[in-house]
């Protein structure tokens, strides 16, 4: 098939790098020079000129959440009405409000690290991992979640306003939560001595790349202050009510929650 990604960071980049191992032929975009050097030997043909998308019959776009839509603009004129385009942006609402001329349907892996660039790309990061698909039109998603299958994830059906209010909850917030945590110990020197898996894994987070930080704000603004009410609600509860109580109460539902086979927790 022959496939087109736009933005070789982490997530462009780790579709091109599992996508490769299927015998594709890849159509990269990148304004990196570096980039284009490294990904030679995987594509047919990479540039910084989109026109080499023009016979694509799937194209990625993967910018940041702030480029999407002026990303997808470019693409008009460019992909045939027959090529299905799909973005990756974590936020999804924002992306529904125009038609265009190519299949557009929007998703978004949930997958992800901390890190940000080709380099930090690697192709298994989709393995067991869910990746939301939010049509907003009869167009038929067998050809993206026929890939998505390929790169080892799982296709998810969802509403682009729900998507965005679940992703504030588990992904969004937490990345706030953890930026504060880091905040509020990072000047006690016997604490960061001390500081051991418990805390890198709940502050790890907050070194999320800052533009998709700032980004997750700026469209999810909203639905993040939501939660942010709820969390806070949520401590404050915790001092008022029976401590033990209301532990004992989450605890109990966060273990019954999953199965916990030590690969896959969530
Ligand atoms: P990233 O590593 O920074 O990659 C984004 C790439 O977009 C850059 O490497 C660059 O590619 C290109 N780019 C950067 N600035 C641009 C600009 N001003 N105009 C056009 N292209 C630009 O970020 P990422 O984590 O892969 O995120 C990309 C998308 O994936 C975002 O929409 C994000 O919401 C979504 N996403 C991220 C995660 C995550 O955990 N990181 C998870 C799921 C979805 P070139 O250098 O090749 O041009």
């Amino acid at each position: 098939m022959k496939i087109g990604i736009i933005g070789l960071g982490l997530i462009g980049g780790s579709i091109l790098k599992k996508l490769a191992g299927f015998g594709h032929e890849l159509y990269a975009v990148t304004r990196n020079s570096e980039t284009l050097r490294h990904v030679k030997t995987l594509v047919k043909s990479c540039s910084d000129k989109y026109e080499i998308l023009s016979d694509c019959e799937v194209v990625f776009v993967c910018t940041p959440i702030g480029k999407i839509i002026e990303t997808l603009d470019k693409l008009e004129g460019i992909v045939s009405e027959n090529c299905t385009v799909t973005d990756v942006a974590s936020v999804k609402e924002f992306v529904t409000k125009k038609k265009y001329s190519f299949k557009f349907i929007p998703s978004h892996p949930m997958a992800g690290t901390e890190n940000s660039g080709y380099n930090a790309s690697f192709p298994e990061l989709f393995e067991g991992a869910k990746w939301v698909l939010t049509p907003y039109d009869e167009n038929d998603t067998k050809i993206l979640t026929d890939l998505i299958e390929q790169m080892g994830a799982i296709p998810i059906v969802a509403n682009p306003k729900e998507h965005d209010e679940a992703v504030a909850l588990i992904s969004h917030l937490p990345m706030y939560i953890s930026q504060c945590l880091y905040s509020v110990a990072k000047d006690n020197k016997l604490a960061m001595k001390l500081a051991s898996s418990g805390f890198r894994d709940t502050t790890r987070l907050a070194m999320t790349d800052l533009t998709l930080a700032c980004d997750m704000l700026n469209f999810n603004g909203k639905n993040v202050e939501k939660s942010q009410n709820a969390f806070i609600s949520e401590l404050e509860n915790l001092k008022k009510e029976n401590y033990l109580e209301k532990i004992t109460e989450i605890s109990q539902s966060r273990r019954k929650m999953y199965n916990f086979d030590g690969k896959n927790i969530i």
